[in-house]
């Protein structure tokens, strides 16, 4: 038996695909920024202060899913300790 949480997370992962996808179709110059790190990385790019380990955006995601369940956990940049800025 499925239960309902099982299907919401179901329905949160197709949800993400479809949103990644549609993001995809995007030419990144005309994409917009979902995340705060990504709000952060296109200021500091526009400025041209971005760190070279991070872009940016102070971090990283990292996707360490596994088993069905979706899991992702931001990783500080240790360059720029998480400001984006070189
Ligand atoms: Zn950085």
């Amino acid at each position: 038996m499925i239960s309902v949480a099982d299907q919401h997370r179901a329905m949160g992962a197709m949800l993400l695909t479809q949103v990644r996808q549609a993001d995809a179709r995007v030419p990144a110059e005309r994409r917009v920024p979902r995340t705060a790190a990504e709000m952060r990385a296109r200021i500091n790019t526009r400025l041209g202060q971005s760190c070279g380990q991070c872009d940016g955006a102070g971090g990283r995601t990292e996707d360490t899913s596994s088993g069905g369940v979706s899991r992702q956990n931001w990783v500080t940049c240790t360059a720029c300790r998480g400001t984006g800025v070189a």
